[in-house]
């Protein structure tokens, strides 16, 4: 969750939204992105124009972190984000509910496993991501879709 989540003290209701959805949080902190931070997160980014704009906004508040897990949740965190600017973002996604900007967009959300494992080891120590074992499963899938 970017700063204009902690400004606009929406945390909650977007880490709801993940809740209810039937992700499971397994990984939560607040951090500062440092310049060494943001320019790997954002390496494929550094040399475009509004780089200085985006590195100013991303280091406005602390961020949040959450590594979220369920079956297939890369891709259905990033359906839930929607696109990139909040103005195009279908209406029931996170940015098309909350952002009207293609900077303040609200979240990150990794776009595919190969991300999403680097920013994992990135932003958590591997004793802050923790093994909720199958406590709810049986409540959120069929046993045919969960390795049990
Ligand atoms: P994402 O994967 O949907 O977050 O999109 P990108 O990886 O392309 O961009 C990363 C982030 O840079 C976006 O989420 C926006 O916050 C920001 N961004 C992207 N395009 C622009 C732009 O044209 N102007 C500004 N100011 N920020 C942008």
């Amino acid at each position: 969750m970017k700063p204009s989540v902690v400004k606009r003290m929406l945390m909650g209701e977007i880490i709801s939204r993940f809740e209810r959805k039937g992700l499971r949080i397994i990984g939560m902190k607040m951090l500062y992105m440092t310049d060494a931070l943001l320019e790997e997160h954002y390496s494929h980014l550094k040399d475009k124009p509004f780089f200085p704009l985006l590195k100013k906004s991303m280091q406005a508040t602390p961020v949040v972190a959450l590594c979220l897990e369920g079956v297939e949740v890369v891709r259905v965190v990033r359906a839930m984000a929607g696109v990139t600017n909040g103005r195009n973002a279908a209406i029931g996604t996170i940015r098309g509910d909350y952002a009207m900007s293609n900077q303040q967009n609200i979240v990150h959300a990794s776009d595919g496993i190969y991300a999403a494992k680097e920013e994992i080891e990135r932003f958590f120590k591997p004793e802050e991501i923790f093994d909720l074992g199958d406590l709810n499963f049986n409540s959120l899938y069929a046993v045919d879709e969960v390795d049990l």
